[in-house]
């Protein structure tokens, strides 16, 4: 089961050396090109956030270097860093992806995931991690090369793997999903939950090991399903659900506010009143809690949120 993908756009690995080929590509009248400023997207249109080269002519000094996505129907899709802010800009709002329409389709979140992810690792590394010394962007941006002569490291994204699971109890005569709240989130918002995977993990190892610190809950099951890129800043979310005997809740290490088993009608009923929030829907910790309360009820919550 996949939740998130972009089949269609070719990543065409090999242009990323041929300087020429990529120029030519980039000043093409078919080159569709994404803006970011200080982490967030320059976006006149939420569902079509693209510029062409011709319009970022004259804002040339103000752009970093282009970085190359790859080629969907003879279209070519870059991305720039925009390093200072510019008045050609003006009355666009830059919007951060986490807050994205959730009536985006799946093929441009995974394009502007993509590129976020991209744009992130070199805010975010402009040093050689082996010398010290500054380092620079080469491979159409999907590398980064140690300017020290003497080192010449060259160092490729780094993505954190991170697992984000449901936890069932099926054992009683209604199946239950265990839902936490951190206590930044707003009022009534919930999600599954989620942690880092740490050396000399497994990524069930990491699943049973952030259940129990986080809820004090045994898992008998741990099964994948799916995974998400998730930018912020370079997370890629491995999706399982597990199923636990247990029901007795502890917050071990205190990382959520609250935590509580639901059932898909308390889920429902609590929709309607305002009473209950699910994650952004582009997230996969809303479509691991729609495949469970699906599986109850046999409709999506979509159908349910306001
Ligand atoms: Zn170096």
């Amino acid at each position: 089961m996949t939740f998130f993908s972009y089949a269609t756009l070719d990543r065409q690995a090999p242009l990323r050396e041929q300087a020429d080929q990529l120029q030519q590509r980039l000043h093409s009248p078919h080159s569709r090109i994404l803006i970011w400023y200080q982490g967030k997207l320059i976006a006149r249109e939420t569902l079509a956030p693209f510029f062409s080269f011709d319009e970022l002519m004259e804002l040339k000094v103000y752009l970093g270097e282009p970085l190359f996505l790859g080629e969907q129907a003879q279209t070519s899709y870059f991305a720039y860093q925009l390093n200072q802010w510019h008045s050609a800009f003006a009355g666009i709002e830059p919007v951060g992806l986490r807050k994205y329409s959730a009536q985006i389709d799946d093929d441009l979140l995974s394009l502007l995931f993509y590129a976020q992810g991209l744009v992130n690792w070199h805010h975010n590394h402009p040093y050689c991690s082996n010398c010290g010394s500054l380092a620079r962007i080469s491979q159409a941006g999907h590398a980064r090369l140690c300017e020290n002569a003497e080192c010449g490291a060259t160092h490729y994204p780094k993505i954190d793997p991170a697992v984000i699971f449901s936890i069932v109890n099926n054992t009683g005569p209604e199946s239950k999903i265990l839902l936490g709240r951190k206590a930044m989130w707003d009022a009534h918002r919930y999600s599954v939950i989620a942690g880092f995977v740490e050396p000399g993990e497994t990524l069930e190892d990491a699943v049973r090991r952030e259940a129990y610190e986080e809820t004090g809950l045994k898992l008998q099951r741990v099964d994948y399903v799916a995974s998400q890129p998730w930018p912020f800043p370079d997370s890629l979310m491995l999706g399982f659900e597990s199923e636990t005997t247990e029901h007795e809740i502890n917050l071990l290490d205190q990382e959520l506010e609250a935590a509580a088993w639901f059932g898909a009608d308390e889920i429902e009923t609590k929709l309607q009143q305002g009473l209950f929030k699910m994650p952004t829907a582009i997230s996969i910790s809303w479509k691991l809690i729609d495949r469970w309360f699906s599986q109850q009820k046999g409709y999506s919550v979509k159908s349910l949120e306001p």
